[in-house]
Protein backbone atom coordinates (compact mmCIF):
# COMPACT_ATOMS: atom_id res chain seq x y z
CA UNK A 1 0.00 0.00 0.00
CA UNK A 2 1.53 3.59 -0.92
CA UNK A 3 1.52 6.13 1.45
CA UNK A 4 0.03 9.20 0.07
CA UNK A 5 1.43 12.65 1.34
CA UNK A 6 -0.58 15.85 1.42
CA UNK A 7 1.23 18.99 -0.05
CA UNK A 8 0.36 21.85 2.35
CA UNK A 9 1.60 24.69 -0.64
CA UNK A 10 -0.47 22.86 -3.17
CA UNK A 11 2.13 23.16 -6.01
CA UNK A 12 3.78 19.98 -5.08
CA UNK A 13 4.43 17.41 -7.73
CA UNK A 14 4.39 13.87 -8.93
CA UNK A 15 7.67 13.53 -10.38
CA UNK A 16 7.68 10.52 -13.10
CA UNK A 17 10.53 9.00 -14.56
CA UNK A 18 8.74 7.71 -17.95
CA UNK A 19 10.56 7.79 -21.16
CA UNK A 20 10.80 11.33 -23.44
CA UNK A 21 9.51 11.22 -26.56
CA UNK A 22 11.27 11.93 -29.74
CA UNK A 23 9.95 15.62 -29.72
CA UNK A 24 10.94 15.74 -25.96
CA UNK A 25 14.15 15.06 -27.02
CA UNK A 26 14.64 17.34 -29.21
CA UNK A 27 14.50 19.80 -26.31
CA UNK A 28 13.26 22.44 -28.95
CA UNK A 29 9.63 22.86 -26.78
CA UNK A 30 11.48 23.19 -23.55
CA UNK A 31 13.56 26.03 -25.38
CA UNK A 32 10.78 28.23 -26.59
CA UNK A 33 9.35 28.15 -23.40
CA UNK A 34 12.34 29.57 -21.94
CA UNK A 35 13.12 31.96 -24.87
CA UNK A 36 9.08 33.35 -24.15
CA UNK A 37 10.31 33.78 -20.25
CA UNK A 38 12.74 36.15 -21.16
CA UNK A 39 10.89 37.80 -23.54
CA UNK A 40 8.20 38.34 -21.68
CA UNK A 41 10.68 39.69 -18.87
CA UNK A 42 12.80 42.13 -21.26
CA UNK A 43 9.57 44.55 -21.72
CA UNK A 44 8.92 44.49 -18.18
CA UNK A 45 9.79 47.48 -15.65
CA UNK A 46 13.37 46.24 -14.38
CA UNK A 47 13.60 46.00 -10.27
CA UNK A 48 17.24 46.44 -10.08
CA UNK A 49 19.11 49.60 -10.06
CA UNK A 50 22.82 50.25 -11.50
CA UNK A 51 24.24 50.78 -7.42
CA UNK A 52 26.17 52.96 -6.86
CA UNK A 53 25.23 55.30 -9.61
CA UNK A 54 21.54 54.96 -9.13
CA UNK A 55 20.39 54.62 -5.27
CA UNK A 56 16.79 53.89 -4.09
CA UNK A 57 14.84 56.38 -1.74
CA UNK A 58 15.29 55.82 1.75
CA UNK A 59 12.03 54.49 3.72
CA UNK A 60 10.46 57.21 6.41
CA UNK A 61 11.47 54.57 8.87
CA UNK A 62 14.58 54.06 8.04
CA UNK A 63 17.52 53.69 10.73
CA UNK A 64 21.12 53.28 9.43
CA UNK A 65 24.42 53.86 11.16
CA UNK A 66 24.46 54.50 14.81
CA UNK A 67 25.46 58.19 16.23
CA UNK A 68 26.27 58.83 19.98
CA UNK A 69 24.82 61.63 20.72
CA UNK A 70 26.16 64.83 22.37
CA UNK A 71 24.04 67.08 25.12
CA UNK A 72 22.75 70.49 24.30
CA UNK A 73 25.90 71.40 25.72
CA UNK A 74 27.83 69.75 23.20
CA UNK A 75 29.15 67.44 25.51
CA UNK A 76 29.22 64.00 25.03
CA UNK A 77 26.50 61.89 26.71
CA UNK A 78 27.51 58.24 26.74
CA UNK A 79 28.90 57.19 30.39
CA UNK A 80 30.45 54.24 29.33
CA UNK A 81 27.75 52.07 31.42
CA UNK A 82 27.58 49.28 29.58
CA UNK A 83 24.11 48.37 28.89
CA UNK A 84 24.48 48.53 25.13
CA UNK A 85 26.95 45.89 24.58
CA UNK A 86 25.37 43.81 27.11
CA UNK A 87 22.02 44.09 25.21
CA UNK A 88 23.69 43.72 22.22
CA UNK A 89 22.15 40.10 20.32
CA UNK A 90 25.63 40.26 18.23
CA UNK A 91 27.88 41.16 20.97
CA UNK A 92 29.10 43.72 18.45
CA UNK A 93 29.76 46.43 21.19
CA UNK A 94 33.01 47.08 23.16
CA UNK A 95 33.86 50.59 25.35
CA UNK A 96 36.78 51.00 27.70
CA UNK A 97 35.24 53.59 30.45
CA UNK A 98 37.73 56.56 31.37
CA UNK A 99 36.91 58.82 34.74
CA UNK A 100 36.31 62.56 33.72
CA UNK A 101 39.01 65.22 35.14
CA UNK A 102 37.49 68.23 36.49
CA UNK A 103 38.84 69.81 33.35
CA UNK A 104 37.21 67.96 30.82
CA UNK A 105 33.15 68.82 31.69
CA UNK A 106 32.60 70.49 28.58
CA UNK A 107 33.64 67.56 26.88
CA UNK A 108 31.82 64.93 28.70
CA UNK A 109 28.03 65.16 30.36
CA UNK A 110 28.66 62.20 33.24
CA UNK A 111 31.75 61.69 35.91
CA UNK A 112 32.05 58.23 33.52
CA UNK A 113 32.32 58.10 30.27
CA UNK A 114 33.85 55.98 26.89
CA UNK A 115 37.42 56.03 26.19
CA UNK A 116 37.05 53.65 23.45
CA UNK A 117 33.45 53.17 21.85
CA UNK A 118 33.59 50.31 18.89
CA UNK A 119 30.57 48.78 17.05
CA UNK A 120 31.83 46.06 14.84
CA UNK A 121 29.53 46.57 11.96
CA UNK A 122 30.38 42.70 10.49
CA UNK A 123 28.24 41.76 13.31
CA UNK A 124 25.55 44.63 13.86
CA UNK A 125 22.10 43.58 12.58
CA UNK A 126 20.63 46.87 13.05
CA UNK A 127 18.43 45.64 15.66
CA UNK A 128 17.83 48.70 18.02
CA UNK A 129 18.42 47.12 21.24
CA UNK A 130 21.09 49.26 21.95
CA UNK A 131 19.32 52.19 21.40
CA UNK A 132 16.10 50.79 23.68
CA UNK A 133 18.53 49.51 26.41
CA UNK A 134 20.25 53.43 26.82
CA UNK A 135 19.90 54.86 30.04
CA UNK A 136 21.26 58.39 28.91
CA UNK A 137 19.95 58.70 25.40
CA UNK A 138 23.89 58.54 24.00
CA UNK A 139 23.06 56.19 21.47
CA UNK A 140 20.66 56.51 18.12
CA UNK A 141 20.47 54.68 14.62
CA UNK A 142 20.00 57.63 12.85
CA UNK A 143 17.42 58.38 10.45
CA UNK A 144 19.92 60.31 8.77
CA UNK A 145 21.49 58.66 5.38
CA UNK A 146 24.52 57.34 6.53
CA UNK A 147 24.62 53.88 5.69
CA UNK A 148 27.76 51.40 5.98
CA UNK A 149 29.32 51.17 3.02
CA UNK A 150 31.30 48.39 1.64
CA UNK A 151 35.34 47.57 2.06
CA UNK A 152 37.97 45.20 1.48
CA UNK A 153 39.39 44.73 4.71
CA UNK A 154 37.80 44.03 8.01
CA UNK A 155 39.67 46.59 10.39
CA UNK A 156 37.57 49.23 8.51
CA UNK A 157 34.57 47.68 9.97
CA UNK A 158 35.31 48.25 13.76
CA UNK A 159 33.72 51.85 13.59
CA UNK A 160 35.26 53.58 16.69
CA UNK A 161 34.41 57.18 18.56
CA UNK A 162 35.64 58.93 15.12
CA UNK A 163 33.11 57.35 13.32
CA UNK A 164 30.14 57.33 15.86
CA UNK A 165 30.47 60.58 17.72
CA UNK A 166 27.72 63.20 16.70
CA UNK A 167 29.98 66.29 15.48
CA UNK A 168 29.45 68.77 17.31
CA UNK A 169 28.25 71.43 14.91
CA UNK A 170 25.24 68.86 14.21
CA UNK A 171 24.60 69.08 18.25
CA UNK A 172 24.47 73.07 18.17
CA UNK A 173 22.18 72.83 15.17
CA UNK A 174 19.90 70.85 17.29
CA UNK A 175 19.89 72.65 20.17
CA UNK A 176 19.09 76.10 18.21
CA UNK A 177 16.30 73.83 16.16
CA UNK A 178 14.82 73.41 20.04
CA UNK A 179 15.38 76.67 21.08
S1 LIG B 1 21.79 47.61 16.52
FE1 LIG B 1 21.58 45.61 17.54
S2 LIG B 1 23.22 44.36 16.73
FE2 LIG B 1 23.74 46.47 16.23
S3 LIG B 1 25.03 47.17 17.89
FE3 LIG B 1 22.92 47.72 18.43
S4 LIG B 1 22.15 46.01 19.67
FE4 LIG B 1 24.01 45.29 18.58
S1 LIG C 1 25.61 54.26 24.85
FE1 LIG C 1 24.19 54.33 26.57
S2 LIG C 1 23.98 52.18 27.24
FE2 LIG C 1 25.82 52.31 25.95
S3 LIG C 1 27.47 52.63 27.41
FE3 LIG C 1 26.82 54.65 26.68
S4 LIG C 1 25.32 55.33 28.19
FE4 LIG C 1 25.57 53.11 28.51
Amino acid sequence: MSIQTISLSGRKKQVANKKMSFIERLYLVAIFKGLATTLKHLFKKKVTISYPEEKRPFSDVYRGQHTLMRDEEGRERCTACGLCALSCPAEAITMKAAERKPEEKHLYREEKYAEIYEINMLRCIFCGLCEEACPKQAIYLTKSKKIVHADYSREHFIFGKEQLVMPLDAAIQNTQKLA
